[in-house]
């Protein structure tokens, strides 16, 4: 980061990427074909280090996710990743829920929630002496055997992702921040996190932006703020899409949100994800599907969605002509309805390519 809190690129950086399990195979030199190309367009370079985690890395080196590999993302500042495999049970906790946290990467709550990772296995010593505390100091009647999970929700936690979220929205001059939040039910941490999050307007950003009830949903020229609980604003996405613009959101809700809007533009081949500490800079870049392990190798599923997640990659280091290209050359591939399996069955008379083929029809289109 330089002093005036921007990233400083070198002309070729050295950009670490996990490959991933499954198709990463596929998706990963598919989309490196696409980055690469948009990049030399507009005089850039990547010089791509290849650094191991999940299965890769446990056959490897017998270590999941390799100290190595996260000294690499930190030091270098970003990476990519395609999907890992979670292995189920065996104690192993889930290898990107692990990064982001180490690396506090907080956009969409990444670090909070039920996510934090504070669970308790029933009939376990543990379990049994959080259970009698929870009875004899705070009254409540905890079932015999029950697991136990602990939901930390901050005001930094939240002020920090919601003030990265109107930020986001302010640069990009959108039209709204929505707050989606279960706080009619939770209300010490996602009421909390509604609370603060309009707190943090009227104490950081009352010039440029305005929460719903200080000014009955007319903004004027300010950026507007308002909340929606989680389980109508599922429905409302659906039925009314256009009510919404950013929403910022804790990790649970945000986990379900981000999968069903992906279904709205064609499923999660092609929903990329950003992972970001804005303050530090740090930021991993990844594929929000898993690694497909029935198509692995078969060079047939959609690289969009990690090679979109390069294009975040791109506009977080300032690279957005490269960036934008990148998202119009998909569109032009997508418009003449050449695509991989998963589009073609929602499409009629679309030409179905492979991985490849499809990278490469994206790159004439640059
Ligand atoms: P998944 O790998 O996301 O696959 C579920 C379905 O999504 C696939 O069967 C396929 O649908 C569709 N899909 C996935 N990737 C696609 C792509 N690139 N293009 C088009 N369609 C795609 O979910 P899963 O089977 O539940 O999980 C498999 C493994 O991935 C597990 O080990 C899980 O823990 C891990 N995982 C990792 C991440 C991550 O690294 N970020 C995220 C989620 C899951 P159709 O069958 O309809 O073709």
């Amino acid at each position: 980061m330089g002093d005036d809190g921007n990233l400083v690129v070198p002309d070729e950086p050295i950009i670490p990427f996990i490959e991933g399990d499954g198709t990463g195979v596929d998706i990963w030199p598919a989309a490196k074909l696409v980055l690469d190309a948009a990049a030399a367009k507009h005089g850039h370079k990547v010089a791509w280090k290849e650094v191991l985690a999940g299965q890769k890395a446990f056959d490897e080196t017998g270590n999941w996710l390799p100290d190595e590999t996260v000294e690499t993302f930190r030091s270098h500042l970003i990476g990519i990743k395609g999907p890992l495999t979670t292995p189920v049970g065996g104690g192993i906790r889930s290898l990107n829920v692990a990064l982001r946290q180490i690396l506090d990467l907080y956009i969409r709550e990444n670090t909070e929630d039920v996510y934090a990772g504070y669970e308790v296995q029933s009939g376990t010593p543990e379990a049994e002496k959080l259970a009698a505390y929870l009875r004899e100091e705070m009254g409540w009647p905890i079932r015999e055997a029950s697991g136990i999970g602990i939901k930390p929700i901050s005001p930094m936690g939240s002020k920090r992702l919601i003030r990265a979220a109107l930020q986001y929205a302010l640069d990009r001059k959108r039209r709204s921040v929505t707050l989606v939040h279960k706080g009619n039910i939770q209300k010490f941490t996602e009421g909390a996190f509604r609370e603060w999050g309009y707190e943090l307007v009227r104490e950081e950003f009352a010039d440029v932006a305005v929460g719903w009830d200080d000014c009955d949903g007319e903004p004027g020229d300010k950026l507007l703020v308002k909340d929606t609980i989680a389980d109508i604003t599922l429905q409302q996405v659906l039925t009314r899409p256009s009510d919404f613009d950013v929403i910022a959101t804790t990790n649970l809700n945000g986990d379900y949100l981000s999968d069903a809007l992906a279904a709205q533009v064609g499923g999660i081949g092609i929903a990329p994800g950003a992972n970001i500490n804005f303050v530090s800079g740090h930021g991993v870049f990844e594929a929000t599907h898993g690694t497909a392990p029935k198509y692995a190798g078969q060079d047939k599923v959609n690289p969009g969605s990690v090679l979109l997640s390069g294009v975040l990659m791109f506009e977080h280091i300032g690279w957005n002509n490269a960036a934008s290209d990148i998202v119009h050359a998909l569109e032009a591939t997508i418009d003449e309805k050449i695509v991989t399996y998963d589009f073609a069955r929602l499409m009629d008379g679309a030409t179905e390519v492979k991985t490849s083929e499809f990278a490469s029809a994206i790159v004439d289109r640059l």
